[in-house]
C-alpha cells in the first residue's frame, strides 16, 4: 500500500490567506489553480498543461504550506508523500509505492500530488552516496518518470514537488514534460517576515505593546516555520508565568529559544565543521 497521505477536497482549508509573504510564488502557482479548475480551457485550445512544478528553496520557508494552499484554493483533493518515504531497503518497494500513488490520485483527478524532499529520490543517477542503496533508488526514479510519461497532459493531476537542492537533481526528472516548471521559495524579508507574523500572532493573545514590524527586525535570517515557532515559544512562556497576555520580553525569549534549537540542529547535520 502506498503511505502517500490522502487530504479530501472538503479537509483542505489551507489557503493564499494562510501563506504570507511569497506574492511572486503565489502569482506562479495561481496558474496552477486555474489549471485545475479550468483544465478544458486550456486544453481545447491545444495548450498543454504542465505536469510537474518544482518548489525550490530552504527549509522550512512555506513550500509545503503553498502546495496545500494551491489544493484548498482549487477545491482539489491532495495526496503528499515525502520522497525518504519511497525510499526502503526492501526491493520493488519504492517504485510499487510511486505507481500505487499514482493510481490513487488518477482515481481523484482533478487533484495534486504533493512529494516533499524530492531529492531523496531524484538525485541525478550513478552519482549518488549511499553504496548499495543505489539500484533500488533508481528503480524508484525510473518508475517516477514512467509514471509521469504515461499520464496526460489533460489527466487533471499536477505533482508538485519541493526540495532545497536542485542542483542534485536528474537532468531527466526536468526535462519538457515532467517537472519543466521552477518556482523559487526564498526566506522572507523584513517585510515577508512582517506578513508572517501577522498570521502567526492571529491565534495568540498578545500584549498591546507587540508590533509585528518590531518582531521581524529581531528575526533576521529566520524562515517561516522559525517565526511560526517563535510566536509559540513566546506564548508557552508567557504562560508558564502565568502573565496575561504574551509581551515583548517573552517574544525575545522566545526568539533566543529558537536561535539555540537552530545552532543545534546545525551542530548535528554537520559535525566537526
Ligand atoms: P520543508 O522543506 O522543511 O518541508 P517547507 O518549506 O515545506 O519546509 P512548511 O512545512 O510549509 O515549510 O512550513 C512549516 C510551517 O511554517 C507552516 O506550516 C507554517 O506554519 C509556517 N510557515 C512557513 N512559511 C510560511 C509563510 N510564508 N506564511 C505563513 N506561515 C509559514
Amino acid at each position: 500500500k502506498s503511505k502517500a497521505q490522502m487530504f479530501d477536497a472538503d479537509h483542505m482549508k489551507v489557503t493564499f490567506k494562510d501563506v504570507a509573504g511569497l506574492d511572486e510564488a503565489k502569482e506562479e502557482v495561481e496558474e496552477v489553480v486555474d489549471f485545475l479548475k479550468n483544465s478544458k480551457k486550456y486544453t481545447d485550445l491545444g495548450g498543454k498543461i504542465p505536469k510537474g512544478v518544482l518548489l525550490v528553496g530552504p527549509p522550512g520557508t512555506g513550500k509545503t504550506l503553498l502546495a496545500k494552499a494551491v489544493a484548498g484554493e482549487a477545491g482539489v483533493p491532495f495526496f503528499s508523500m515525502s520522497g525518504s518515504d519511497f525510499v526502503e531497503m526492501f526491493v520493488g518497494v519504492g517504485a510499487a509505492r510511486v505507481r500505487d500513488l499514482f493510481k490513487q490520485a488518477k482515481e481523484k483527478a482533478p487533484c495534486i500530488i504533493f512529494i516533499d524532499e524530492i531529492d531523496a529520490i531524484g538525485r541525478s543517477r550513478g552519482k549518488g552516496s549511499m553504496p548499495g542503496s543505489n539500484d533500488e533508488r533508481e528503480n524508484t526514479l525510473n518508475s517516477l518518470l514512467v509514471e509521469m510519461d504515461g499520464f496526460g497532459t489533460d489527466s487533471g493531476v499536477i505533482i508538485l514537488a519541493a526540495t532545497n537542492r536542485p542542483d542534485v537533481l536528474d537532468s531527466a526528472l526536468l526535462r519538457a514534460g515532467r517537472f519543466d516548471r521552477q518556482i523559487s521559495i526564498d526566506k522572507p524579508d523584513i517585510n515577508g517576515r512582517e506578513q508572517i507574523f501577522k498570521v502567526h500572532l492571529g491565534p495568540i493573545k498578545v500584549d498591546k505593546s507587540i508590533n509585528p514590524k518590531e518582531l521581524a527586525t529581531q528575526t533576521p535570517g529566520f524562515a517561516g516555520a522559525e517565526l511560526a515557532n517563535v510566536c509559540n515559544e513566546a506564548a508557552l512562556i508567557a504562560a508558564r508565568n502565568n502573565k496575561p497576555a504574551v509581551d515583548m520580553d517573552d517574544f525575545m525569549q522566545a526568539i533566543d529559544r529558537v536561535i539555540g534549537g537552530l545552532e543545534k540542529k546545525n551542530k548535528i547535520i554537520s559535525p566537526g565543521e
